[in-house]
């Protein structure tokens, strides 16, 4: 099954509830624009896209990420789930992704700065402030937001800041936005636990990937007294049941560069970790963790997904019979997006916000989506918090695409 065919598979799920005719359907699996280059660094020609899923709302807002695996069905899904996102949120976005299909890690300094610079040639008549905002994702980060802003604002003549987010600092970018969807994960991690009645001192969390997402959330929980017993990056996972020590093990991973390397924990696999006893499975590395075929063998009771699709359609029917409770992507990671909201806002009006104000807004905005979410949760027995996140934003978006005119 390919990640869109996920994504099919759970709109079904909700279409009853929403009473979707066949145009709203189509309209929600279709994409308002498909763009696909071919750059070309050093003799090497990488695949690059540029996908808008849906923009009734405002301007797309979706980051760029860099791998090896990137296609066109994965940037048209993760386009798809910022769509969503940015409606459970409020924003005023719509959804958009980036990818290009490389190898970061096997890539010079200078020849990343190449691909970063082409991406923007490739496609800056499709960018900008009011049209579509890239941020970072996988494998990206603050400086090639900087590079890629320098190469658009040189081609446009102009200074246009909000184009892109996550920038560096100096260039407009937003003293909240390194941590922010792991301060996001752990607003939604702590106010579901609260209402389930759980504190943080009886909490155990293994934490999959250990990247700007996985390490920030490993180091605000363990700060926040929750017990982390195990982590992994692609290299694999450490495990020790009396807790990690999250410090060391970030000085590990920063020195090494694997946590692997840690000495003071059992070594495991990434199946192994994703099979752990725990009350708190947080997968913050990427899509398809879990499916049907490893969904009978997680013993988590909560799953935060802070990646993006991490548990498949089919995994999620399996888990929500056995009583796990998914707290879903397009609310579990919506801290970074609010954030850059934020930053955008700034970068529009010429505004500096305070840290506090800004931090007050991404506290609200996700407090209101979670309370939305939770409520249509509980009040709907048959659905998973998935499906009540999935059918609010769906309908925040045709609800704006009939006052639009564009559908009945
Ligand atoms: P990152 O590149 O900083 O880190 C990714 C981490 O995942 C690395 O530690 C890597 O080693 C690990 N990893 C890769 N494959 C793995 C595997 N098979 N098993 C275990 N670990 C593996 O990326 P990130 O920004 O932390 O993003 C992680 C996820 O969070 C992605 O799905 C991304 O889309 C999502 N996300 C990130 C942000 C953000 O602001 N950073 C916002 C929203 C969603």
């Amino acid at each position: 099954m390919s990640i869109f065919d996920n994504i099919k598979r759970n709109l079904e799920k909700v279409s009853d509830y929403l009473s979707l005719t066949n145009a709203e359907k189509e309209l929600l699996l279709s994409h308002k624009r498909i763009t696909k280059a071919t750059l070309n660094i050093n003799g090497k020609v990488y695949e690059a896209w540029r996908i808008i899923h849906n923009d009734a709302l405002g301007p797309a807002k979706g980051g760029i990420r860099f791998h090896p695996n990137v296609c066109e069905d994965e940037v048209k899904s993760l386009s798809f789930w910022m769509s969503l996102k940015t409606s459970l949120a409020g924003l005023p976005y719509g959804g958009a992704k980036g990818g290009v299909k490389i190898n970061p890690k096997e890539l010079s300094e200078e020849e990343l700065e190449k691909v970063s610079r082409a991406y923007i040639r490739a496609f800056h008549e499709f960018i900008g402030e009011d049209k579509d905002i890239p941020a970072p994702d996988v494998y990206t980060n603050p400086k090639i937001m900087g590079w890629m802003l320098d190469e658009f604002e040189k081609i446009k003549g102009r200074h246009e800041p909000g184009m892109i987010t996550g920038k560096p600092l100096e260039l407009g970018g937003c003293v909240l936005r390194g941590d922010a969807t792991s301060k996001g994960g752990k607003i939604i991690l702590d106010l579901f636990l609260e209402e389930e009645g759980k504190s943080p001192e009886k909490t155990n969390v293994v934490i999959q990937g250990f990247g700007n997402a996985g390490m920030n959330i490993a180091k605000m929980l363990h700060d926040a007294g929750y017990n982390v017993i195990a982590v992994s990056d692609s290299k694999g996972g450490i495990v020790d049941k009396t807790g990690l020590d999250i410090e060391k093990v970030i000085k590990t991973k920063k020195e090494t560069g694997s946590v692997t390397q840690y000495p003071k924990a059992e070594k495991i696999s990434n199946k192994e970790l994703l099979e752990l006893e725990t009350d708190v499975l947080i997968l913050a590395a990427l899509e398809n963790q879990i499916t049907k075929e490893n969904a009978e063998n997680v013993k988590a009771e909560v799953i935060l997904e802070l990646a993006n699709g991490p548990v498949t359609s089919e995994a999620d029917d399996i888990l929500h019979e056995r009583g796990i409770v998914v707290i879903p992507d397009i609310l579990a990671n919506a801290g970074g997006v609010i954030v850059s909201y934020c930053e955008w806002c700034q970068n529009k009006t010429g505004h500096i916000f305070s840290k506090d104000y800004m931090e007050k807004i991404l506290e609200e905005k996700l407090t209101q989506a979670f309370r939305k979410t939770y409520d249509l949760y509980k009040e709907q027995k048959r659905f998973s918090m998935r499906n009540a996140a999935y059918a609010i934003a769906i309908r925040r978006i045709l609800d704006a695409e009939k006052a639009r005119g564009n559908l009945d």
